[in-house]
């Protein structure tokens, strides 16, 4: 009986001295709370809140003079995360050579370990590349293509060489470095275009035609490659080859067609085959009424129809799917039919309507919304490939 009761009174005697334990954790933890606390110097603050109130020069003179102190009294640790803050403080203040400097001091430094050292060159690497030394950029970049920072390096680098349209170190830094899949064969398959074009420019044929090839082979849907492709064989004169390659664009994407039109009537036109190409271009404006095809159409059906039924096609068509662009050539055909009188106000209208149709019709990225009056295949605003709608669109 009475060991029993011992049994129960273990629990309230252990009580006072868990309630001890608990007293001395929580005591321990706070001490060591208020002594790294102590360790951030107060000026620490007062360069946060510079940096929240957008006082960016405050915020680097403060961090500038702590690190000062630190090296003074040899506390390097804290000094090498302050120095990088400060680093991309100045960078973002566009004071680049500062950034250049401090961070070219940090990587002169005896004793710092090999991992501190790579992300000082990650950041004179930015440093650089903000500063528009791109060749200096590559060299910090090129040199971390080997360290834990690889995949990091490999992005900018990539970035650089696009920008600097070096298709060839491209593809390469995409074969030795992938990444997401998708997305990145479109971007492959837009260097081995870039390279097709330079090679049509420069009337080398063949080699063209092996980069679309390529280009073709990692994205099958590329409708680039296939209007290459269509290029290198009209300049050869296989007018019959050079429509095939274009008209497969209707099964890749059919939006792209716009794209080729008036390649696909000259390829007729040069086979003396122009109502037929007339024809393909009609039904894909019946099929596909968002294409911007009508103003081509009517331009041909002009060299090749009488006036009266190019009119009366082109107005067929236009009632399909009428937009502002559109119902801007419906004036110009109605008006022309018209009776002389009516010409000053059927211009007034005109102008209104164009002046309208400038604004508001433009090529637009998916991604960003950038807009402009010309159609680009990489966006000059977010440099995504494949993002501009290939039909202007009212925006
Ligand atoms: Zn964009």
């Amino acid at each position: 009986m009475e060991n029993n009761i011992f049994i129960w009174l273990i629990p309230i005697i252990l009580l006072p001295i868990f309630f001890g334990m608990g007293w001395l954790a929580a005591r321990i933890d706070m001490r060591t709370v208020l002594k790294q606390a102590k360790a951030i110097p107060m000026r620490f603050y007062k360069s946060l809140d510079a940096v929240i109130d957008h006082k960016t020069n405050v915020a680097a003179d403060t961090l500038q003079s702590i690190i000062d102190e630190q090296h003074e009294t040899g506390q390097q640790i804290e000094s090498y995360e302050l120095a990088l803050t400060l680093g991309k403080l100045f960078r973002k203040r566009g004071e680049n050579d500062k950034a250049i400097a401090l961070h070219q001091k940090l990587l002169s430094l005896a004793d710092t370990p090999e991992e501190k050292l790579q992300k000082i060159q990650f950041e004179l690497g930015q440093d650089y590349q903000s500063a528009g030394l791109v060749n200096r950029a590559e060299k910090q970049f090129e040199d971390l293509l080997n360290s834990p920072l690889k995949q990091q390096a490999s992005e900018i680098l990539l970035n650089i060489y696009q920008q600097d349209r070096d298709w060839e170190k491209a593809i390469e830094m995409v074969s030795n470095f992938p990444q997401d899949g998708i997305s990145q064969q479109f971007d492959l398959a837009q260097f081995y275009c870039e390279l097709a074009q330079k090679a049509l420019i420069e009337s080398h044929l063949d080699e063209a035609e092996n980069y679309a090839q390529k280009a073709l082979y990692i994205n099958k849907k590329c409708t680039r490659a296939n209007i290459i492709l269509g290029d290198v064989e009209f300049k050869r004169g296989n007018y019959a080859k050079a429509i095939e390659a274009y008209t497969t664009i209707e099964k890749q994407n059919y939006a792209y067609l716009t794209m080729v039109g008036e390649k696909i009537y000259d390829a007729y036109d040069a086979m003396h085959k122009p109502e037929q190409g007339l024809d393909l271009l009609i039904g894909y404006m019946r099929a596909f009424p968002q294409l911007n095809l009508t103003n081509l159409i009517y331009e041909k059906l002009l060299l090749v129809w009488d006036f009266k039924k190019a009119n009366e096609i082109t107005a067929n068509l236009i009632r399909i799917n009428p937009n502002l662009e559109k119902i801007y050539l419906l004036t110009d055909i109605a008006m022309s039919e018209g009776e002389p009188s009516l010409k000053t106000d059927a211009d007034i209208i005109k102008k209104i309507l164009a002046n309208q149709i400038n604004k508001s019709f433009m090529y637009q990225c998916k991604h960003c919304h950038f807009k402009s009056q010309v159609f680009f295949w990489r966006c000059p605003a977010c440099g995504k490939w494949e993002t501009f709608t290939p039909n202007r669109i009212e925006v």
